[in-house]
């Protein structure tokens, strides 16, 4: 079936029928249509995936599906021109250039968390680039991947466009086929099962994965602006964002008053129950569910008891009613509760302060003292904090059989918290305490390089000490996520976060192999200059 597939898209290459620009246009501008005709139809199906309001799938998906779409089919004619070179003097008369021809049959692999965005997107920049294409969306968001592999063959052509659907085991047999371009976008551990199928052929790969995103916060800055988009980055898509701040690293002077301030942004966003607001989603599986809650401190949640078929039909009948509930909030939203919304906000001001029961009991004095001596020069431990996940300042909250965890966020956690030994990828967020800008960057320094990194000072010494000290795939002074949402700046990790770029010319690139060609005419030949025997004359030259 997978062979077949191939095959149709290697002869759909090799007829020549995906090179024309006037193709390449053609193809982008029904992409284009695809994205806003069914703007419904993509909304629900992220709403059943994973909970994610409309308006986010259409703000952070859609909108950047075909706003690259565009930008990448206005340019293209002039991306896929003759780039005229200079040749060097001992050639004269010659004439060089480049020319960008597409890579061929390209599989695109990619992940639940913006499953439209995440899919759509790298094609648009193999469709500039004049490929064929295989899409294999993931089979952990079934109602998108379902609704794209419909879709797709409706508006593009369907010789030269193919899905396939399936999980590891249908991703398996594609990557047995000779591909000239593979893109990958999730985890690093599938990145390195896609990097050595792709060596069998040396077929060049590119790496989307992702990594622990550090923010720095330092006194210089105005707290509630950096509180309110740290909780946006954080809290988006309920943390299951690639480049989501993963975890904070603030000074001492502003730590906790930060943490208390992202509490006072969550009210604000959410209202004072997350759970019942129409704009928080959910967490895409129960194995994602169970990795979470093991990140909360020792007691917060509850062990998950022996499921008989009777609590996982209750179960079935919670998650659906959770979702109903929250399409009823989005009507109730819809008529106007604004002012219950900030009455919220300010009433949580002083309950996000209060530790929420059940922190802090179990006591790991001795885990925290270990903690220091790792890390003795770069993290404070905060007086009063045993659990080294550090202290819940608000959330805290979970309800299984809606996979609902609340917006969390912890205060004095301890490097060495299970919450800071791998990427969060939820709606947790840790503040560690650190010296100053130097403990944080040596702090950075001694992990894996990550996808993002962000920095809230005002100091322009200390921004730029972060830009020169720190590698990271994207820097973002204030501003969490805001990288993203650009078609003029590519996109891509460094190190364990990724291999390569995409979006703009940079995608079209990364899916165009760019040929060199030379031409010197044959007569005077003037290349005798250079041919043997040598003499001392020419080896002046
Ligand atoms: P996922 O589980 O959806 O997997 C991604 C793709 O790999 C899917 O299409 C899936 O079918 C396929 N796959 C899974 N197991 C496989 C196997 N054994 N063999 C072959 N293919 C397999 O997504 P995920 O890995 O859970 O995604 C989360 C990770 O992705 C996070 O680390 C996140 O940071 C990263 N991410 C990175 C970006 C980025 O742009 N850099 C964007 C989103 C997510």
């Amino acid at each position: 079936m997978v062979n077949v597939e191939f095959t149709r898209l290697r002869h759909a290459y090799e007829s020549g029928r995906t090179r024309p620009l006037a193709w390449r246009r053609a193809q982008l501008d029904a992409l284009r249509r695809l994205v806003t005709d069914n703007r419904d139809a993509f909304a629900s199906a992220a709403m059943a995936d994973l909970g994610k309001p409309a308006a986010e799938t259409i703000l952070m998906e859609l909108n950047l599906v075909a706003s690259e779409a565009k930008f990448v089919r206005n340019r293209l004619g002039l991306w896929a021109a003759r780039h005229p070179k200079a040749m060097h003097w001992m050639l004269q008369p010659a004439v060089g250039w480049t020319i960008a021809e597409p890579k061929g049959v390209v599989l695109i692999i990619s992940p639940w968390n913006y499953s439209v965005l995440l899919a759509l997107e790298p094609m648009a920049d193999a469709l500039a680039a004049g490929n064929a294409i295989c899409l294999k969306p993931s089979e952990l968001s079934p109602n998108t991947s379902r609704l794209i592999a419909e879709l797709v063959p409706q508006y593009l052509d369907p010789e030269a466009v193919r899905v396939v659907e399936g999980g590891p085991k249908e991703t398996g047999e594609l990557l047995k086929c000779q591909f000239n371009h593979i893109f990958y976008t999730g985890g690093g551990h599938v990145g390195k099962i896609v990097m050595r199928a792709a060596a069998k052929h040396l077929t060049p790969v590119t790496l989307e994965l992702g990594g622990k995103s550090p923010c720095f916060v330092d006194h210089t800055v105005d707290i509630n602006v950096a509180a309110r988009r740290i909780a946006w980055g954080k809290f988006t898509n309920a943390g299951q964002t690639c480049v989501a701040p993963d975890y904070v690293l603030a000074t001492p002077d502003v730590a906790e008053a930060l943490a208390e301030r992202i509490a006072v942004s969550i009210t604000e966003f959410y209202g004072e129950d997350p759970k019942a607001s129409p704009d928080f989603g959910r967490i895409i599986n129960d194995r994602h569910f169970e990795r979470l809650c093991k990140l909360l401190p020792v007691g917060t949640v509850p062990p998950e008891e022996p499921s008989s078929p009777l609590v996982q039909v209750a179960s079935a009948v919670g998650a659906a009613m959770d979702m109903v509930g929250r399409r009823f909030n989005v009507v109730a939203a819809g008529r106007g509760s604004a002012g219950e919304t900030a009455g919220g906000g300010a009433g949580s001001a002083n309950n996000a302060a209060k530790p929420a029961a059940g922190s802090n009991t179990a006591a790991a004095d001795s885990d925290a003292t270990a903690s220091a001596a790792v890390e003795p020069s770069e993290i404070h431990k905060v007086p009063g904090v045993f659990d080294p996940a550090g202290r819940i300042i608000c959330g805290g909250k979970v309800d299984r059989a809606a996979r609902y965890i609340a917006p969390t966020v912890l205060y004095g956690t301890s490097p060495d918290a299970p919450v800071m030994k791998e990427e969060i990828f939820g709606p947790i967020l840790p503040i560690l305490v650190v010296e100053d800008a130097e403990s944080a960057i040596r702090f950075i320094n001694k992990r894996s390089r990550p996808l993002a990194a962000y920095v809230f000072s005002r100091d322009h010494e200390v921004r730029l000490t972060f830009e020169r000290q720190t590698s990271s795939g994207a820097l973002g002074y204030s501003l969490p996520l805001g990288h993203l949402l650009s078609s003029r700046l590519p996109f891509g990790g460094v190190g364990d976060s990724g291999i390569g770029a995409y979006r703009g010319k940079e995608g079209f690139l990364t899916f165009s192999h760019v040929k060199t060609v030379v031409t010197k005419p044959q007569f005077p030949d003037t290349l005798r200059l250079v041919y043997p025997p040598f003499n001392e004359a020419k080896a002046k030259l």
